[in-house]
């Protein structure tokens, strides 16, 4: 047992936030089974993978081996579903088990899901299937790799008991790690109690963990909000240059943090287009990729209606606060996107904006109209720096319309090595998550194995990797749907 006296979680957010924090336990799984490890990320903890995968380990990570100390709680949140207010949401298959201390002495969340029923569940089974789980797995890591902040995965397990969705399913539970699992959800459920002490606490503690500047700051809960308005508008920023689509922002799915969370629904697009939507139940596109800025907003508006008491003691003073701190997420927004954007195209941070917008919007323009694959657009359009235009013109339909563009750019004189340290050549497409999951699911991990290894350096372009760098083939269809809660 010496590797699990060294495995110290605290239980710090259950003893600062006890009303936001139901004492709770995972399901006994039935018979785990390890399906992948993130070795590198359990090194970051001092974790010994090679404890993890033994017996004691596995148990640990499925909830079932509790370290001394050790308070595992669901957490409450509130949140808009799809616009509509959710009084009570919270993990409802999902269990945080404690604060861990990563190799950089600040905390993180080592977190649950699938672990089965809690007092949140409503009308949910609490448990997950295999293959969600390991597209959570393959997704989050895919992101972190890109330089995206995220929420990070640890390890899925097999849990031995079958789900039960269209048909029975394998069930598995994914190991979660983030820098904390608050939401803009967690502030309105603490909001919506009237209990300003606690919504005061709950601040506190997300300055302490995520914003220590905003602690000296003379209006420190507004410092805070900014700092969130900022941080998703680089996030946000971020998803739109990959062209990840994360298809299910609800308010309960937006950290204070600014990492990625919640890989339900969510989607790499392929032909550029604004309107792509791709999760099954999103019928009025509310979170297409060219709506997330817009979403990411709506939700920032959410939570400063929430901390508005904290704001000042004047109301209206405080509604004055919030409606200028939110004025900023726009600028922020165009700042990151328009810097990240000149960066894909190898031109130089010294140029004025007034001098490539028209150029950044022609190609939007292009790409769309053109159905264009986004990945592989920018990518190959390094060739073109280099001298060869043939692999990013071949994939467009208006010839004399790239053309015109390709001329205009290349005057700009761009950089192509510094395009290929931001243009990736692999990311985490459709088809090949469908093949890599559907292979787990049936008990071969061998394709999840080699997209991981794909997607795990996305910007190394290597032999034998072809394929995972192509868009999907015309029989996969782009009628390609994901599903929330599977
Ligand atoms: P999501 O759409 O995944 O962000 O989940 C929204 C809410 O539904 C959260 O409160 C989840 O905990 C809950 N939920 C999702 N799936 C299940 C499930 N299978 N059983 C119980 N609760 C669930
Ligand atoms: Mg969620
Ligand atoms: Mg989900």
């Amino acid at each position: 047992t010496a590797p699990l006296s060294t495995v110290t979680l605290g239980d710090e957010f259950a003893r600062t936030l006890p009303e936001m924090a139901l004492p709770w336990q995972a399901d006994v799984a039935a018979a785990p089974e390890l399906l992948v490890l993130n070795e590198a990320l359990a090194a970051e903890f001092g974790l010994d993978p090679g404890w993890l995968r033994g017996p004691e380990g596995v148990r640990l990570l499925v909830g079932n081996l509790v370290p001394e100390g050790a308070a595992p709680v669901a957490q409450a949140y509130a949140g808009h579903q799809f616009g509509g207010y959710s009084p009570r949401l919270g993990d409802g298959r999902a269990l945080l088990l404690g604060e861990l201390v990563h190799a950089d002495g600040l905390p993180r969340d080592l977190h649950l899901k699938g672990s089965g029923r809690t007092p949140f569940s409503r009308g949910g089974d609490g448990l997950a299937a295999v293959g969600p789980m390991l597209r959570e797995y393959v997704v989050s890591e895919a992101m972190h790799a890109l330089g995206i902040p995220t929420t990070r995965s640890l390890a899925v397990v097999a849990t031995g008991t079958p789900v039960h969705r269209e048909g029975p399913l394998p069930g598995a539970v994914l190991a979660r790690v983030a820098s904390s699992h608050l939401r803009v959800g967690s502030f309105q459920y603490a909001a919506a109690t009237g209990d300003v002490d606690l919504l005061r606490r709950l601040a506190d503690h997300a300055i302490a963990r995520h914003h220590p500047d905003a602690g000296a700051a003379e209006r420190r809960h507004l410092a805070l909000f900014e700092a969130v308005v900022a941080d998703q508008a680089a996030l946000v920023a971020r998803w739109m240059l990959v062209g990840f689509v994360h298809g299910v922002m609800n308010t309960d799915n937006m950290t204070i943090s600014g990492e990625t969370i919640d890989y339900g629904p969510c989607a790499f697009m392929e032909a550029f287009d604004p309107a792509t939507v791709y999760s099954s139940i999103d019928h009025q596109g509310r979170y297409a990729y060219g709506n997330q800025p817009a979403m990411a907003e709506w939700n920032l508006a959410r939570l400063a209606e929430a901390m508005l008491p904290l704001f000042a003691d004047d109301q209206e003073r405080a509604v004055e606060l919030a409606v200028q701190a939110l004025g900023e997420f726009r600028r922020q927004y165009n700042d990151a996107w328009t810097a990240g954007m000149r960066a894909k195209l190898g031109l130089p941070d010294s140029l004025d904006p007034a001098e490539t917008a028209p150029l950044v919007d022609d190609l939007l323009v292009l790409l769309r109209d053109n159905h264009v694959d986004h990945t592989s657009f920018h990518r190959r359009l390094a060739a073109a720096a280099r001298g060869d235009a043939e692999p990013a013109r071949g994939l467009v339909l208006d010839l004399a319309g790239i053309d015109g563009w390709l001329d205009r750019w290349r005057a700009l004189e761009p950089d192509a090595e510094a395009m290929d340290r931001v243009n990736p050549v692999y990311v985490p497409r459709n088809h090949l998550v469908e093949e890599a999951l559907a292979a787990a699911t049936g008990g071969d991990l061998e394709p999840f194995r080699r997209l991981l290894d794909a997607v795990g350096a996305p910007f190394d372009e290597r032999p034998g990797l072809d394929r995972y760098a192509e868009p999907a083939p015309r029989d996969f269809g782009s009628t390609y749907q994901t599903f929330c809660g599977t």
